[in-house]
Order: structure tokens, then C-alpha cells, then sequence
């Protein structure tokens, strides 16, 4: 079986129990070096073979799974975050399922939901946003021109823009075309790790703060007036309203 395991955003108590059950079993992981926690690897068995797939093509990735299918033997691939979030797992999904070989998907906690903890924040609050946009800047990697950031400011929902802060000034001006220029936006670098470092400003500040920081990578950047504003409370616990578990009091 090959799991694609989702591990976190880097703390290695945030791995699901049954990612940390499956681990202590398999006898050959593959992991992404460049945001995996190495603690992580800890959970394996002490004579695991383990690949990073850092220095790896595909095609080496892919090698690994089928020599290990021919053995029987288990693999993990280890994602950062949860690997639905850029974590290239679809061409790893489609080759196995082309392959015939059994896999199991087992989820993480993403880099974002990782940051919200850290910012000790709700990403949606009543009367402000109901919305999340996850999104990036393009980089190698093109982003529809539907999907641009200026665009996407165009809600002034609460947006996590990952894979960007290495420009940040290009990221600000184009949020600007749709959020005004004092909404509140942080930064959250390494979050969950020791190193963790929390920058809360607006669209006119953040740019000066990232930059004195020198934060050039592993970091998401959070905009939107959540992060800063009055909201109604909300209705799930509102004694005035009712709902399938709750009957309200008069
Ligand atoms: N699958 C991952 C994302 C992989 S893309 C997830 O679900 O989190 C890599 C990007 O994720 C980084 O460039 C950075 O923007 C973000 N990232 C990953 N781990 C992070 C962390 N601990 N703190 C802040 N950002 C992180």
C-alpha cells in the first residue's frame, strides 16, 4: 500500500494519529525535505529507508512506489500541510491509479488552519467575511488570469496567499486594487515551528515589515478585516436562536 500522508504544517504533534500509526510500520518513506520536519521522521521504524524527495524527479518518486509494490512492501510519501494544498499529489494519484497500485490518502492539517491557531484567529467572523480564499501568486507555476489577485480582492474576503511572500511588494499592489490600503494583513512564517514569527500590519505597511524581517520563504501571508474588526456575534450560540440542537430561550 502506498499512503500519501499529510504531515502537518511542522510541529510533528500536529500528524494525524493514523498518519503516526501508519509511519510506525512502514519500512520505506518518501518525504518532502524541503518543509517536512525531520522530527517527523522520528515516527518511522528505526531501519526505515527514507528518500528526500527534494533532490527527486517524479520518475524517481515513481520508482520507488513500483519496486515497492513488486516487494509488498509498504511506502509512505510524506506531504507537508495537507497534500490537496499545492502538494503535487495529483500526478502521483493518477499514475498509481493507472498503475493499479492501492494507495490511501491520509489528511493534515495545513499550513493555514496552522496560522489561524498562531494569529489566535477566526478567518470567519458574521457581518465581516464568510469567505476563505486560498490562493498564490504565479511563479513558475501560472495561475488563471480569472483567479488573479486582483480579482480575488475584488471580495475583500478573508484571503491566505501562499507560496508569495518573496514578492511581497508586487502581491501588495495588486491586493491594493481591490482591498483599501489600511486593510489588516499578517504574516505568519514557520508556523508551529520553534521559529515561528507572527508580523500583523496593514497593505501599507507589510511590505517594510517582511522586508526588515528578511522573511523570504515558508511563510503565508493573511489579508483581510478579520484579522482587525467588529463582528456580530454568532448565531450557533446566540441564546435568542434556535437550531437542531438548541431551542431558544425567550
Ligand atoms: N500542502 C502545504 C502547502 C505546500 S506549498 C499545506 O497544506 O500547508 C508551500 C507553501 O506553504 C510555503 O511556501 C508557505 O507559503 C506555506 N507553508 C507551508 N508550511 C508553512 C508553515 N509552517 N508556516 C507558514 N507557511 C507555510
Amino acid at each position: 500500500m502506498i499512503y500519501l500522508i499529510g504531515a502537518g504544517p511542522g510541529d510533528p504533534g500536529l500528524i494525524t494519529v493514523k498518519a503516526a500509526n501508519i509511519l510506525a510500520h512502514t519500512p520505506i518513506a518518501i518525504y518532502a525535505g524541503s518543509l517536512v520536519n525531520p522530527d517527523i521522521l522520528d515516527y518511522l521504524p528505526k531501519e526505515a529507508e527514507i528518500y528526500n524527495s527534494a533532490t527527486m524527479t517524479l520518475e524517481e518518486v515513481i520508482a520507488v512506489f513500483q519496486r515497492a509494490h513488486e516487494k509488498g512492501l509498504d511506502v509512505a510519501r510524506i506531504h507537508t500541510g495537507d497534500p490537496s494544498i499545492y502538494g503535487a499529489i495529483q500526478e502521483q494519484i493518477d499514475w498509481l491509479d493507472e498503475h493499479e497500485i492501492p494507495y490511501t490518502i491520509i489528511p493534515g492539517v495545513s499550513s493555514f488552519l496552522a496560522a489561524a491557531a498562531a494569529l489566535k484567529q477566526e478567518f470567519t467572523l458574521p457581518g465581516v467575511s464568510q469567505t476563505v480564499i486560498l490562493t498564490r501568486m504565479e511563479g513558475r507555476t501560472a495561475v488563471p488570469e480569472l483567479e488573479s489577485l486582483e480579482r480575488l480582492a475584488q471580495h475583500q474576503s478573508t484571503m491566505v496567499i501562499f507560496l508569495s511572500v518573496q514578492m511581497m511588494e508586487d502581491v501588495v499592489s495588486r491586493l491594493l486594487k481591490g482591498y483599501s490600503p489600511a486593510t489588516p494583513v499578517a504574516v505568519v512564517y514557520k508556523a508551529s515551528w520553534p521559529e515561528e514569527l507572527i508580523l500583523r500590519g496593514t497593505l501599507e505597511t507589510i511590505t517594510e515589515q517582511v522586508k526588515d524581517a528578511q522573511i523570504t520563504k515558508t511563510a503565508l501571508i493573511i489579508v483581510g478585516d478579520v484579522l482587525e474588526s467588529e463582528y456580530e456575534l454568532s448565531k450557533l450560540y446566540a441564546a435568542d436562536y434556535s437550531h437542531a440542537y438548541r431551542q431558544a430561550k425567550p
